[in-house]
């Protein structure tokens, strides 16, 4: 699936290429991958791309005069970058024409992804941001996450549900907490201030570092330019149990957590949900 560095490397492919431009036309392949419209997508047409935002691993287009879609990419979504000649991706759900020869071909051969149409960014996001998703995880810092003392929810559970935290799936929540030494079972009430910050300061760097490698590369993901992600080798316990630690040698184990793999090392990782003292 694609995580949040990987929406982001699309993101920025993306504004790089079509940002300002006029829609010329819309083109819907697949009706049932337009999840909602306030209005009909046709109308877009003659409509400028103001620019493209993103929030957790959602995508948010506004345009002027009206209307901002909203893209999510699921499981195995991907939008690519297309001139007229060039043919569609099988399961090509959604083509939009942009000023100057451009295509955007939405595909997703599994549709977990989808769109979305609001008459504004405010529609947007009090339809996918307000009370459904946290702070974004590259702007979080360690008092977004006081709210924590008051709840019992597991660390990794926490960090998948989006709720604190957006955009951060099964990769980069397993390397941040290997990364700021923490067990992905523990209460998140239990965690220190100290451990929060180091955990903060742990998700920056690992998304960052998977940011600037374009991503890690996983079945189906590409960029808009369908290049492959290159943080795949550098992944320190995802998808790495039975290897040693790159940190202190023991053997890397797998549990199942919130019905997720999980990856720990279990020198590095103790739980210590026990006493007020806990990590
Ligand atoms: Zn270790």
């Amino acid at each position: 699936m694609p995580e949040l560095p990987e929406v982001e490397a699309v993101r920025r492919h993306l504004v790089a290429a079509v940002e300002g431009r006029r829609i010329e036309s819309v083109r819907v392949l697949r009706a049932d991958y337009i999840r909602y419209t306030a209005f009909p997508l046709a109308e877009l047409s003659g409509c400028e791309l103001r620019t493209i935002n993103r929030h957790g691993k959602r995508l948010f287009w506004p345009f002027v005069p009206q209307g901002c879609m909203v893209s999510h990419l699921g499981m195995s979504g991907r939008v690519t970058l297309r001139s007229s000649g060039d043919p569609s991706l099988a399961h090509t759900h959604l083509i939009i024409a942009i000023a100057g020869g451009i295509y955007l071909h939405f595909s997703d051969p599994r549709r977990f992804g989808g769109v979305w149409l609001y008459e504004s960014e405010v529609d947007a996001a009090a339809a996918h941001v307000y009370r459904k998703m946290g702070v974004d995880a590259l702007s979080l810092r360690e008092e977004d996450l006081t709210v924590w003392s008051r709840k019992a929810t597991s660390l990794k559970a926490e960090l998948l549900s989006q709720k604190t935290v957006a955009g951060l799936g099964n990769i980069y929540v397993d390397e941040a907490l290997w990364m700021a030494r923490l067990h992905p079972m523990q209460k998140v009430r239990r965690i220190t201030r100290e451990s929060r910050g180091r955990l903060v300061a742990c998700i920056g760097q690992v998304l960052r570092a998977s940011l600037r490698h374009g991503g890690t590369t996983f079945r189906d993901y590409r960029d808009a330019k369908a290049n492959r992600g290159g943080f795949g080798q550098r992944l320190a316990v995802y998808g790495k149990a039975g290897h040693p630690c790159q940190r202190c040698g023991a053997v890397l184990q797998s549990l199942v957590i919130a019905q997720r793999s999980t990856v720990i090392c279990p020198k590095c990782q103790l739980r210590r949900n026990h006493g007020r003292n806990a990590n």
